[in-house]
């Protein structure tokens, strides 16, 4: 007697299935991981130099069925370290701004904090993969895959299997002299390259600290505008590789310092 063909199980998306493994069962990844959002809304938009559409979005909003479950648990330590980085920026902030409030000449010792740059790397190239979603015109300009094929190379760096090789990476993107902003905002913003219109990379605001995460490996980053408007490119503010450290000053004097380990590892993920 023939035994009825099994049942084909629904076909599981896992944008991360290049890594092999994938786990039978579909999952709802938040890939925005919620110590991002400030007043529970960000703002996630399209391709800067396209249409430029522009979409606001909340915590609750943000989860797709794009990896199975066995990936989508594995990035849940950087979840929780990004969530760590959230609350040291918090602290950070509320302490300048008390001190900010001190009458002249009362001193302080600075405060450091420190953070894992690869991690950041990691819990960044999760966030720009992610809203990649968003949209479905997006694709890679590296390899014109689309969203849900991310460049082997930066999955592996996702996953801390590798780390990014220069000029791919995380770069600062504030202008000299550019004050942070007291207004809490978050956002995303793809950036695409200027003849294929894939991505490159994407502007990240994070708790006001603005960033480029560049995920291409050609050099010339081209000329762009940071999310504060400030023109970044040869001939402009040059954007700082891996950046070791932020000063953050009131009334005259180093209030905190917020460094960058480059020296650490990234969080590995089987
Ligand atoms: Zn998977």
């Amino acid at each position: 007697m023939n035994e009825p063909p099994a049942k084909r199980t629904k076909e599981i998306k896992c944008y991360a299935s290049a890594l092999g493994n994938c786990s039978h069962i579909q999952s709802e990844e938040h890939y925005i991981s919620r110590s991002f959002f400030s007043n529970n809304m960000i703002t996630v938009e399209g391709q800067k130099w396209l249409n430029g559409k522009t979409k606001t979005v909340s915590y609750k909003k943000v989860g797709l069925k794009i990896l199975c479950e066995y990936h989508n648990n594995l990035l849940h330590p950087i979840d929780t370290a990004i969530a760590g980085v959230g609350r040291k920026i918090d602290a950070l902030l509320e302490k300048q701004i008390k001190r900010s409030h001190l009458p002249r000449g009362i001193p302080w010792k600075k405060d450091i904090y420190e953070i894992n740059g690869f991690v950041f790397e990691q819990w960044m190239i999760k966030a720009v993969v992610g809203c990649m979603f968003e949209n479905e015109n997006l694709r890679w300009h590296q390899d014109n895959s689309n969203a849900s094929s991310p460049p082997i190379e930066i999955l592996q760096a996702q996953f801390g299997l590798t780390k990014l090789k220069y000029p791919m990476g995380l770069y600062q993107v504030m202008g000299v002299g550019e004050q942070f902003q007291n207004e809490q905002r978050a956002g995303i913003v793809h950036l695409s390259h200027i003849e294929t219109k894939g991505v490159v990379g994407a502007l990240v605001n994070f708790r006001n600290l603005q960033f480029l995460m560049y995920l291409h490996n050609e050099p010339d980053l081209g000329i762009f505008e940071s999310w504060n408007g400030t023109t970044f490119g040869t001939g402009y503010n040059e954007p700082v590789y891996r950046p070791t450290e932020f000063t953050f000053a009131t009334k005259g004097m180093i209030s905190s310092i917020l460094k960058f380990d480059w020296q650490s590892s990234p969080i590995n993920l089987p």
